[in-house]
């Protein structure tokens, strides 16, 4: 992530990169790079074709501002994106975005910091990025958090009704997320209906995989619009298929071979963990191909069941985590994928309540209801 300096405040222009220099700065090949264009692409579900036209538009990119608020999180998504010990391509790709306001990052504090965004909102108006992290409460007038002296949702309709565009990043700012847990305290909301009338795109996940903040940006910045969307403004090419559809542990479901019991030789041979209340089967996410760390591992690989947390109404709809998914008649070596989901998602929502029926219902038309979030 691209720290400035306290002498580099916006100044309200777009700033030419040299992309070459700062690869070279920071020791990164340019065949590394070409392979970090490739992944994202991939990730994009571009053909490869597109390929050359995304190292072409990153070279020639102008750099845009981006200001990053926190509001009710624990910072996770802001440590998802810095876990990286050594710099990779990825980091240099947001290093191409001039951060001007990030809390737990930037150097300036106090009033120095409140007039930094406060410049943004002003000389940008219209050009910036802003990133949400953490969800919004709106009880009692939004006093339960509190920024500056100024509530959360003051400062959100202010920094995201004028942005170019707001993508909200971990399921709090999403959807509400754990503080919206029942009995939701501080009522709190997502961003998106915090402030109704901002572009938001939402990259829920507990925390958010930071790849997938790469590839929206990466999107933006080669396209100049975000990217499609599902019915609760996630964008596809991460949220476009079910866990369960590309899970390694999926043979043995088909199978019938399930953990019982934590530890047991099941689940020591890594059999589907479907009968310990892996919620695979109804979550909407690309943890198993993007994965964790580096790509290093992800829940379900490291021997958990999936908790469904990239989903609305999340944590409420999800728990009792160890509760099996309701029993679906039929499914097995002799039942095909298609036939599982809808049979999951039908059962599932009857269990869930009303919740759960929406979710199942907006879910059933996906491939209909995506979207182009803009057109910018
Ligand atoms: S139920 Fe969970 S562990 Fe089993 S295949 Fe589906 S996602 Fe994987």
């Amino acid at each position: 992530m691209g720290k400035r300096s306290d002498e580099e405040t916006a100044d309200g222009a777009e700033q030419l990169l040299d992309l070459p220099r700062l690869l070279a700065e920071r020791g990164v090949s340019r065949r590394d790079f070409m392979k970090f264009c490739t992944a994202v692409s991939a990730a994009l579900a571009l053909p490869a074709t597109f390929v050359p036209r995304v190292a072409q538009a990153l070279d020639d990119i102008k750099r845009p501002t981006l200001v990053w608020l926190e509001f009710q999180d624990c910072a996770a998504d802001t440590e998802a994106l810095l876990r990286a010990a050594n710099p990779t391509v990825a980091e240099i790709v947001l290093d191409i975005l001039s951060v001007d306001y990030h809390e737990t990052i930037m150097a300036a504090a106090g009033h120095q910091a409140e007039e930094a965004l406060a410049k943004v909102v002003k000389e940008q108006k219209g050009k910036y990025i802003a990133v949400v992290e953490g969800s919004i409460p709106l009880r009692d007038g939004g006093v339960y958090c509190c920024v500056a002296g100024r509530t959360a949702l003051d400062t959100a309709r202010q920094v995201c009704g004028n942005a170019m565009a707001t993508v909200a990043v971990g399921t709090c700012a999403s959807f509400g997320g754990l503080p919206a847990a029942a009995p939701n305290p501080t009522g709190a909301v997502g961003i998106k209906e915090a402030v109704p009338g901002a572009t938001v795109i939402n990259l829920p996940g507990c925390p958010l995989n930071a790849d997938n903040l790469t590839a929206t940006i990466v999107h933006f910045l080669v396209f100049g619009k975000l990217p499609a969307v599902d019915s609760h403004g996630r964008p596809l090419f991460a949220y476009g298929k079910r866990i369960h559809d590309n899970c390694e542990r999926r043979p043995h479901f088909d199978a019938g071979q399930y953990v019982e019991q934590w530890g047991d030789e099941a689940h020591r041979k890594g059999h589907c963990l479907y009968h310990m209340g892996c919620k695979g089967p109804e979550t909407y996410h690309n943890c198993p191909t993007q994965r964790y760390n580096e790509k290093t591992s992800w829940p379900v690989g490291a021997g958990h069941g999936c908790v469904g947390c990239s989903e609305p109404q999340f944590w409420d709809a999800m728990a009792p985590f160890y509760r099996r998914l309701p029993q679906v008649p039929g499914f097995g070596i002799e039942s095909t994928a298609d036939k599982i989901g809808l049979g999951l998602a039908v059962t599932t929502a009857v269990a869930f309540g009303v919740h759960g029926i929406a979710s199942a219902f907006r879910h059933g038309d996906k491939s209909e209801g995506a979207q182009e979030d803009t057109d910018r």
